[in-house]
């Protein structure tokens, strides 16, 4: 059956996303709101809560969804910590998945990305590049941030490990080193790719956004999930059945 979604931040650039993929993804948007517009009036009726907006939201969102013992999924970001604490106050009595990247590739990535960095030795030097358009003001992005701890975690390593970019009469590369290099510029949406150089061979792991309809698409797909899960936090190593 169709999902129903109540979709919050309706009008941005995901909001819209969401609204275009749902005919593919056997969902439909009952109600689309954004700032004054008022999400209780349409809760009722909604199968799930999807949340797109703006950090400040989502708790507010959340106890809504908690009064109402509606499931959420949560896309939204940069949370404070009083906010996140709200949050899992709520997931007490509700199921939600909340994840920083809802793009199923992504996720497979980091999931392949823990396996190769732990099947193969250190022989195998790990270095980390990610692409994004001239207009993004941070690096490295997040998700490369995540594949850093993927690597970090299954190597046994720390942040102490980390080498962003290099520069200069550096010497040679410490073999526990895990680099990682930012490249920006032109329009590309974001390309992530890990790289285990070893002994004469290479293993490359990559992935390559070319569209937001992925975490739109990702997000729908953690609505289906949701439905009928017990109350808690759920991410989308949870919705892909990627734990081991
Ligand atoms: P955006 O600025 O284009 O859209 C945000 C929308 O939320 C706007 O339309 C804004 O009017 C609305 N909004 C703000 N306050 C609101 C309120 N009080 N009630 C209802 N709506 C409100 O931003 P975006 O690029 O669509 O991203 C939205 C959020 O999703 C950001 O936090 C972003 O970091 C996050 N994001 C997450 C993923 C993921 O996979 N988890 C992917 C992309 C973006």
């Amino acid at each position: 059956m169709a999902l129903n979604i109540l979709l919050v931040g309706a009008r941005g650039r995901m909001g819209q996303a969401i609204s275009k993929a749902a005919v593919d993804c056997d969902a439909v948007i009952l109600a689309a709101c954004d700032q004054g517009d008022s999400p209780e009036k349409h809760i009722a009726e909604c199968d799930v809560i999807i949340d797109f907006s703006f950090h400040e939201v989502t708790p507010v969102l959340a106890e809504l969804a908690a009064k109402h013992g509606k499931p959420m999924v949560i896309g939204a970001t940069g949370h404070t910590a009083e906010e996140r604490a709200t949050v899992l106050a709520a997931a007490e009595k509700i199921p939600m998945v909340w994840a920083g990247n809802f793009s199923i590739g992504v996720n497979v990535l980091f999931h392949l990305v823990g396996k190769a960095a732990k099947l193969l030795s250190s022989e195998y030097e790990p270095e980390i590049i990610e692409m994004h358009h001239h207009s993004k003001i941070d690096a490295p992005s997040g998700t490369a941030e995540r594949l850093i701890e993927q690597v970090l975690e299954n190597r046994g390593l720390t942040r102490e490990n980390v080498q962003h970019g290099r520069e200069g009469n550096i010497g040679a590369r410490p073999q526990n080193e895990v680099g990682v290099h930012a490249v920006r510029g032109g329009s590309i949406v974001g390309d992530h790719e890990v790289l285990f150089a070893g002994p004469f061979e290479r293993i490359s792991l990559s992935h390559h956004a070319e569209d937001r309809g992925i975490f739109a698409r990702g997000a729908i797909r953690a609505g289906h999930w949701v439905l009928g899960q017990t109350p808690g936090v759920y991410n989308m190593e949870d919705v892909l059945g990627l734990r081991d």
